[in-house]
């Protein structure tokens, strides 16, 4: 059995409205990602993923309950330990292209966070960015390229150049393919499963397309309002009355 990474336990969030209403985030989330798994999260807008996605690299607490990593409760962490959960736990999100200074080549998006994390020379830095822009199968002319020369695609290969640059163990994906045309997508399925295996990563890859998800993943879980609705087997999310909140 394969060590527990990242786990959720009896976990919610919720938000305040305007007007004092409380919005639930997510509710009662169990769920767990094994060393080297690969977890699909699926379900409609407003189902609470990105809020998942967000607990699960400590951007947000939780309101009740507890997310560790590797057994240690993130919000139990002192800053130093917190400084090293962030190399450990990358995320891609959907949008290069907001995220992606429109400023900065894409070796230099890559090298980014290893001047960051303080991680090898100058020199060291530059030869890595060009090793995992290779890795991600961007052609060396894309280098010196900025986001707005580049396709959709190539800005994702970019981001995730990037998010696997201070060498996480774990890489939360939110919508990170949503933008691609579906022959991009596929192409991105197949370099997260060839980076998953070369790279031992954990995937926690978020979705509202369960094909994609499915394509990826071990175990899929589909999220309606809030909660985890089903999880485990073959013909998960296919059961269970969940409709599209309003
Ligand atoms: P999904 O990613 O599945 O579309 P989200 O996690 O974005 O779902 O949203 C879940 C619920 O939480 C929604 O009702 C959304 O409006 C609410 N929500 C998410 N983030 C915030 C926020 N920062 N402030 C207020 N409400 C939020």
């Amino acid at each position: 059995m394969t060590m527990a990474l990242l786990r959720f336990e009896r976990v919610g969030k919720s938000y305040r409205r305007g007007g004092g209403e409380t919005v639930p985030g997510v509710r009662d989330i169990d769920l767990e990602v094994r060393d080297r798994e690969a977890v699909g999260i699926f379900g409609p807008s407003g189902a609470g993923k990105s809020t998942l996605a967000r607990l699960a690299i400590g951007f947000e607490r939780p309101d009740r309950g507890r997310v560790r990593f590797r057994h240690r409760d993130l919000a139990e962490l002192g800053a130093e330990e917190l400084w090293s959960l962030r190399r450990s736990i990358q995320i891609v999100w959907q949008d290069p292209a907001v995220y992606l200074s429109p400023y900065q080549s894409a070796v230099s998006s890559v090298a980014e966070p290893l001047e960051v994390f303080r991680i090898g020379s100058r020199e060291e830095r530059v030869r890595r960015a060009h090793d995992l822009m290779d890795l991600v199968e961007l052609p060396p002319s894309a280098r010196d390229r900025r986001p707005y020369e580049l396709s959709g695609g190539q800005c994702q290969r970019v981001a995730i150049a990037r998010a696997l640059a201070p060498g996480p163990r774990l890489l939360v994906c939110d919508e990170a393919l949503a933008s691609l045309d579906l022959p991009q997508q596929v192409r991105m399925v197949e370099l997260l499963a060839r980076l998953r295996d070369e790279l031992a990563l954990s995937l926690l890859f978020i979705s509202h397309d369960r094909a994609v998800a499915r394509a990826l993943c071990d175990r899929l879980c589909r999220m309606c309002e809030g909660r985890i609705e089903a999880a485990g087997g073959d013909d998960d999310g296919e059961r269970g009355g969940c409709s599209a909140p309003a």
